[in-house]
């Protein structure tokens, strides 16, 4: 049996004692690409915060390739392959769209090698193929402060890809978007599993339909059920739970 990537082995995070997660046991294996729903409030940025070392568990085990992370900084688990995009894009606002992504795609991030080097020509072919993929091309010299919404949702999901990580995590990655531009972005994740690993948190339904993975669903820190979303949409669990929802999710 294949070595899975990113291991979680009853996790619990506690903020002064209200479990945000609670023995959460999660599995991702090489290439999978993999969405989790949940009302707000079940947990699903904490689960990403940590995978990522923003927030360290309470207790349980958090491995990566069988490593144990638990402990290492933000930066380190960033080295080690595993990019994130936040639930509020984060973006460069005064630099321009061809800057941000050529920061995030450069190879050597030191402030003096960024100031210096000029980019490999395998990155800069890298940044305007991201750049006509998404269609920011037209706006490449333009401050990213200036983009609508929906465009720095997608500069920030482009500096992700960027970067190439092993691990792509999206937090909410078509908030705000059209639904033209939700069902491309659809087609740019599916297209980025397989050679990576993703996990995609989402509340928009069509859209995790359009990614046609497998679906966990998170409810008050814990795993609710998995399956494909007809399975889990069919779940009397789940649906008690998105029924006493309001229309925000
Ligand atoms: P989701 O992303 O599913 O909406 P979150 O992971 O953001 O949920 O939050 C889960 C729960 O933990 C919520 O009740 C939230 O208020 C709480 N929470 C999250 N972060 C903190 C924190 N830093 N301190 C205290 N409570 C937090
Ligand atoms: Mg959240």
């Amino acid at each position: 049996m294949q070595n899975s990537i990113l291991d979680l082995d009853q996790v619990s995070v506690s903020f002064d004692g209200f479990y945000a997660l609670t023995d959460l046991d999660f599995k991702l294996y090489p290439g999978e690409l993999r969405s989790i729903i949940g009302p707000n409030g079940a947990g699903k940025t904490t689960f990403l915060d940590v995978i990522t070392g923003k927030v360290k568990p309470t207790k349980g085990n958090v491995k990566l390739r069988g490593k144990n992370i638990i402990g290492l900084s933000e930066q380190k688990i960033s080295r080690m392959g595993v990019g994130r995009k936040f639930q509020t894009p984060r973006v460069f606002e005064n630099l321009t769209v061809q800057r941000n992504l050529e920061l995030t795609a450069s190879p050597t991030k030191t402030p003096w090698a960024l100031l210096t080097k000029s980019l490999s020509a395998v990155a800069r072919d890298e940044v305007f193929k991201i750049m006509e993929y998404v269609g920011l091309a037209p706006y490449a010299k333009l401050q990213a402060g200036s983009l609508s919404h929906g465009q720095k949702q997608w500069l920030a999901i482009s500096m992700l890809v960027a970067q190439s990580p092993d691990i792509i995590l999206l937090d909410e990655p078509v908030a705000g978007l059209t639904d033209d531009e939700t069902s491309k972005t659809a087609d740019l994740i599916k297209s980025l599993a397989g050679e990576h690993t993703v996990v995609v948190i989402e509340h928009d339904m069509e859209f995790i339909r359009d990614l046609g993975a497998p679906v966990t669903v998170l409810h008050q820190g814990q795993k609710l059920t998995e399956g494909s979303l007809e399975e889990v949409k069919r779940d009397p669990r789940v649906i008690e739970v998105y029924l006493g929802q309001t229309d925000e999710n």
